[in-house]
């Protein structure tokens, strides 16, 4: 190790490399439960895409694995590097190069947070509108993990906003895919199989993203519901109404108490809908003209209360935001509760209310467990919250539960990705016809498995995979 950070130090400066008892702890791990850190060898901070090649170049040469690290915000595993491997941290390479107004593009390095990108866009008029739960995750990490978040409900998910990007490959050459265009008919879509390959297979130095105008109003109602059943079967008829909520998230009966009670806050609801409520639907309306935002509340309220929720409350912007913070932080909560896993199974939202009996019974079955959560019921994409400490009983419970969404129609992970925590059931869910597929292009991009070797797709003949 001392011979390659010596060589790293040469292309990044000794002040950018950290070797040993340097390496701080945050380094070994991202947020993912129930997969073990493990130190890297050294951390190595370049500043442009020519020092990213040239760190690529020595690790080829060294055979040393190389993890990119944005925000390390990450529910996968996907940034815990290989023990004694090289960690890439982009946090240098953070300029937002450029925000086209013309264009409606934006143009980031990958360590941009989204809550930087965000108070750039808004003295533009503009918008990025992927909003994942947490502010302090990086562009790079959300095109490599094709982030989700709330709002993938009316603008689709980070796929759907990357135009291009500038990547370095194995090799240590750099391409550039896309541009500030929406439409391209030229061969194999590259940057699109680059979104989401969690760092397996290029190293994304810089991205071209999609904006939108920026509206200034919104609306958010808040209905509660006599049980989840109900909320999930009003979803359908939510987005077939044409109302295009910017946000359609359910919370159930016990992560709502919990948010609120760890954000301190009332909302006004009785205590008499509070003990006969089972499930909440949270829905943000957005526009421009306030007559028109205020139609639209009037007739979704309406929908709602057709739909037989207990209530419908229209909250006031202040509440509003505490709510969203509170139900954006519901991760931590879980996890200061002692949850032993978070899943984020996707399932048609048709399929929601099958899908949630079936997660009852298995939870009775095994253990009992408690499963809990809140998610982008828009999407169809739950998170759950699982609390069943015993290892073995709760890899059990976690099969059922993939069992049940993909016998659904859905799939193991809407937004969080595969990683290292949920590569077991990837491998052992997906059809091997395209796991074999997916272990070639792996191979052309990275004949010598530098990139993230172990992560989504195991190390092949080795068993730390
Ligand atoms: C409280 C909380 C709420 C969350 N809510 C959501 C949510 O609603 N929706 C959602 O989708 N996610 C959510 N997440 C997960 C997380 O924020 C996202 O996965 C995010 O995209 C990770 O970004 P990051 O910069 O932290 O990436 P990291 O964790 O640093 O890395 C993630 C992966 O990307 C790779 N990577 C990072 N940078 C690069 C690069 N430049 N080139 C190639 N590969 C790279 C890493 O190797 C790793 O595999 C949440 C996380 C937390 C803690």
């Amino acid at each position: 190790m001392a011979e390659l950070a010596s060589l790293l130090a040469g292309i990044v400066g000794a002040a950018h490399v950290l070797t040993g008892d340097q390496v701080p702890a945050e380094y070994s791990h991202d947020e993912a439960l129930g997969v073990d850190a493990r130190m890297p060898g050294c951390v190595v901070m370049p500043a442009s895409t020519g020092e990213v090649a040239g760190i690529v170049k020595v690790a080829a040469a060294h055979g040393a694995p190389v993890t990119a690290r944005g925000g390390g915000t990450g529910m996968s595993g996907g940034a815990i590097p290989a023990q004694g491997g090289i960690v890439m941290s982009f946090e240098r390479m953070d300029a937002i190069v450029d925000i086209d107004t013309v264009n409606h593009v934006a143009v980031v390095q990958p360590g941009v947070t989204l809550a930087r990108l965000d108070v750039a866009t808004a003295e533009a008029g503009l918008v990025y509108p992927v909003f994942p739960g947490e502010n302090s995750a990086c562009l790079g990490g959300n095109v490599a993990t094709n982030a989700g978040g709330m709002r993938a409900v009316k603008y689709g998910v980070t796929r759907h906003q990357v135009l291009g990007i500038e990547a370095v490959l194995a090799s240590g050459e750099v391409i550039r895919t896309g541009g500030r265009f929406v439409k391209e008919s030229t061969g194999y879509d590259l940057t699109q199989l680059i979104v989401g390959s969690e760092g397996t297979l290029a190293l994304v130095t810089e991205a071209t993203l999609r904006l939108y105008p920026r509206p200034e109003l919104q609306a958010t109602l808040l209905a509660p519901f006599g049980t989840l059943e109900q909320v999930t079967r009003a979803i359908p008829e939510i987005v077939a109404s044409g109302a295009e909520p910017l946000v359609l998230e359910y919370i159930d009966m016990l992560s709502m108490a919990a948010i609120t009670a760890q954000a301190d806050i009332g909302l006004g609801i009785s205590d008499q809908i509070r003990a006969t409520a089972q499930a909440y639907l949270v829905l943000m309306l957005e526009g421009y003209q306030p007559g028109r935002l205020e139609t639209d509340t009037e007739v979704v309220g309406e929908l709602l209360a057709g739909l037989g929720a207990l209530d419908v409350y229209v909250l006031p912007p202040h509440s509003a935001r505490q709510l969203l913070e509170a139900r954006e932080k519901a991760f931590w909560v879980a996890k200061a509760a002692g949850a032993d896993d978070i899943v984020d199974i996707v399932v048609p939202r048709s399929a929601l209310p099958r899908f949630f009996a079936r997660v009852a019974q298995i939870s009775q079955e095994i253990g009992p467990s408690l499963v809990a959560g809140c998610g982008h019921a828009g999407d169809g994409n739950v998170h759950l919250a699982v609390f069943q400490p015993d290892p073995a009983l709760r890899s059990h419970l976690l099969r059922e539960l993939f069992t049940a969404g993909l016998s659904l129609g859905g799939t193991i992970s809407g937004e969080h990705g595969v990683g290292i925590a949920k590569q077991r059931y990837f491998l052992e869910f997906t059809d091997p016809v395209k796991i074999g597929l997916m272990r070639r292009v792996k191979q052309a991009f990275d004949p010598q498995g530098i990139l993230n070797p172990g992560v989504l797709l195991d190390r092949l003949g080795s068993s730390d995979g």
